[in-house]
C-alpha cells in the first residue's frame, strides 16, 4: 500500500480542503468597482486624462522621471527599444528563457535578437554570457527580472557601460521589486513591464514604460501614441509626420485599465507585504526538504516583490533521479489537484523563428534580416546549455495571497511527506518530456 496520493494513499489535503480565495488574484475592491464602472458611464475608455494621472503616480512610486501608459506590456517593451534607438542593423541581448514578448518587438524594428545564458541557482541573467555576446553592432541589453527575482544588476550594468550599449528592463515579473535596495525599473536607459490579468500588479490588459530620459520618452510617444505627439514635439519637429505615429501602431490604454490601476497602486504594497509573509512561511516550513532548494535575492535588500510565478530549485539526483514532472503531480494530488508545476518558459534560443523564418516576405529570414551578408543568426547565440535544460531543474511553486499559516501547513506537509516516500514514484517516473511553455500564467496555481 502506497502513502503517497498518486499512487493511492490518504491526500494531505481532502477536495473541500482547497481554497480557491487563498490563490485568486487580483484582489477586487469597491474602489476598483467603482472607478470602472466611472469611466464606463462617462464613456471615457479612449481619453488620456486618467491615464496621465496613473502614470504620474506609477512614476512617483516607481521613482523614474516619466511613465508612459501603454495597452500591453508586450507594446511598451518594443516603445523602449524604439525608445532607446534600437534598429536596422542593430543586435538586441536577451536571455533565452523569458515569455517572447521580452525580445520580439526587435524583429519588428530591423534589428536581431541574440541570446544569451542564464545562471542555473537563479535562472537570470548571466552577466558572463551576456558579455560574451557583445559584438560591435550590439546595442542594447533586455534585461528581464525573471518570475519575481531581481536580475544581477551591477555587473550587467557595468558590462554595458564599458561596451556603450543601452539597457532596457522588462519589469513583467517583478512590479515594486528591488536590488541593493533599489526598485527595479530605474537602472536601464528604460523599463517596461506588463500589467495585464496574471502578473503581480494586473490591472488587465495593459503596460508601462519607465525612463529618466526625455528623449526615449518623446520617441516613445512619437511611436505609439498619435495623440500626444504635440505635447512633446513642437510643430515644425513633426511638421514631415503631421501627427502620424512613426511605429504606424496605436499604443494607447484603455482607461479603465488606467482606473484600476490608480486603485491597486494604493493597495500594492500591503498586498506584496501579505504575500511576502506567507511565501516566507511556506519556504521556513520546508527548508529542511534536501533536493529542494528555494531561489531568494542574495543580496542585501532584494526582494520577490509580488512572487508572480515564483520557482525553486529541484535536484532530481536528490530524489533517485525522479522527474520534476513526477515529483510535481505527486505533490499535486496531495493538494486537491494544484500548486506545483514542473518547468519553466520554452527556451526561445530552441525556437528557429528566430534563426529561420521570413516574416515580412523579404526572401530571407527576418532574423538576420539587416545583418552583414553571410551573418551565421544561429551561431552568434550558440550553445546556451543551462538554458536548454532549465525546464528539468525547476519547479512552480504555490502562490499563496493571504497569510493564513494552518492552510500553507498542508502544502508544507505535502512537501515533507513527498520528499520522505519518493522510493514510492520510482515505478511511474515519467521522463521529463516536457519542454516548458509559452506562458507561465497559463499554468499557474488556480
Ligand atoms: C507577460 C510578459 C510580457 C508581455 O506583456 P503583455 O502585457 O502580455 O503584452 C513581457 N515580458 C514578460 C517577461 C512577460 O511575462
Amino acid at each position: 500500500m502506497s502513502h503517497l496520493a498518486l499512487l493511492g494513499g490518504t491526500p494531505v489535503m481532502k477536495a473541500d480542503d482547497y481554497k480557491a480565495r487563498m490563490f485568486h488574484w487580483p484582489i477586487v475592491n469597491d474602489a476598483m468597482r467603482k472607478a470602472q464602472l466611472d469611466v464606463l458611464e462617462a464613456g471615457n475608455m479612449s481619453g488620456t486624462d486618467i491615464s496621465k494621472r496613473f502614470e504620474q503616480e506609477f512614476a512617483k512610486w516607481n521613482g523614474t522621471k516619466y511613465a508612459l501608459t501603454h495597452n500591453t506590456g508586450t507594446a511598451s517593451l518594443t516603445a523602449a527599444m524604439y525608445g532607446v534607438g534600437l534598429g536596422p542593423g542593430d543586435e538586441l541581448i536577451c536571455t533565452s528563457v523569458t515569455y517572447w514578448a521580452s525580445c520580439t518587438g526587435a524583429l519588428s524594428l530591423g534589428a536581431s535578437v541574440v541570446f544569451c545564458d542564464i545562471d542555473p541557482e537563479n535562472s537570470q541573467m548571466d552577466p558572463a554570457s551576456f558579455e560574451a555576446h557583445i559584438t560591435p553592432r550590439t546595442k542594447a541589453v533586455m534585461v528581464v527580472h525573471y518570475e519575481a527575482h531581481p536580475a544581477d544588476m551591477d555587473p550587467i550594468m557595468a558590462i554595458a557601460k564599458k561596451h556603450g550599449i543601452k539597457v532596457i528592463e522588462d519589469v513583467s515579473h517583478a512590479q515594486g521589486g528591488h536590488y541593493k535596495g533599489r526598485m527595479l525599473g530605474t537602472f536601464g536607459d528604460a523599463a517596461g513591464m506588463s500589467l495585464m490579468s496574471g502578473k503581480s500588479f494586473a490591472i488587465g490588459e495593459g503596460g508601462m514604460m519607465l525612463t529618466n530620459d526625455p528623449e526615449v520618452y518623446r520617441r516613445a510617444i512619437r511611436f505609439g501614441h498619435y495623440d500626444r505627439i504635440s505635447e512633446v514635439y513642437a510643430k515644425e519637429e513633426y511638421a514631415a509626420t503631421n501627427i502620424v505615429p512613426v511605429g504606424g501602431l496605436k499604443n494607447r490604454m484603455h482607461q479603465v485599465s488606467a482606473a484600476i490601476g490608480l486603485e491597486q497602486l494604493k493597495k500594492y504594497p500591503a498586498e506584496v507585504e501579505e504575500i511576502t509573509k506567507a511565501m516566507t512561511y511556506f519556504w521556513d516550513g520546508v527548508a529542511d526538504v534536501k533536493g529542494i532548494h528555494k531561489i531568494f535575492p542574495k543580496w542585501e535588500n532584494s526582494d520577490k516583490a509580488g512572487w508572480y510565478a515564483s520557482h525553486f530549485r529541484y535536484d532530481p539526483e536528490a530524489f533517485g533521479g525522479i522527474s520534476n514532472v513526477t515529483f510535481a503531480k505527486a505533490l499535486c494530488a496531495e493538494c486537491a489537484g494544484k500548486g506545483f508545476y514542473a518547468g519553466c518558459n520554452f527556451p526561445l534560443h530552441l525556437s528557429s523563428f528566430f534563426y529561420d523564418f521570413d516574416v515580412y516576405g523579404h526572401g530571407r529570414p527576418t532574423a538576420g534580416l539587416n545583418l552583414p551578408p553571410g551573418t551565421d543568426v544561429r551561431a552568434l547565440t550558440g550553445e546556451l546549455p543551462v538554458s536548454a535544460h532549465i525546464n528539468s531543474l525547476v519547479m512552480g511553486e504555490p502562490w499563496f495571497k493571504h497569510y493564513e499559516p494552518e492552510y500553507i501547513d498542508m502544502y508544507i506537509e505535502a512537501v515533507h511527506k513527498v520528499a520522505e516516500y519518493h522510493t514510492e514514484l520510482l515505478d511511474s517516473n515519467e521522463a521529463q518530456e516536457f519542454q516548458g511553455g509559452m506562458a507561465l500564467t497559463h499554468r499557474k496555481t488556480k
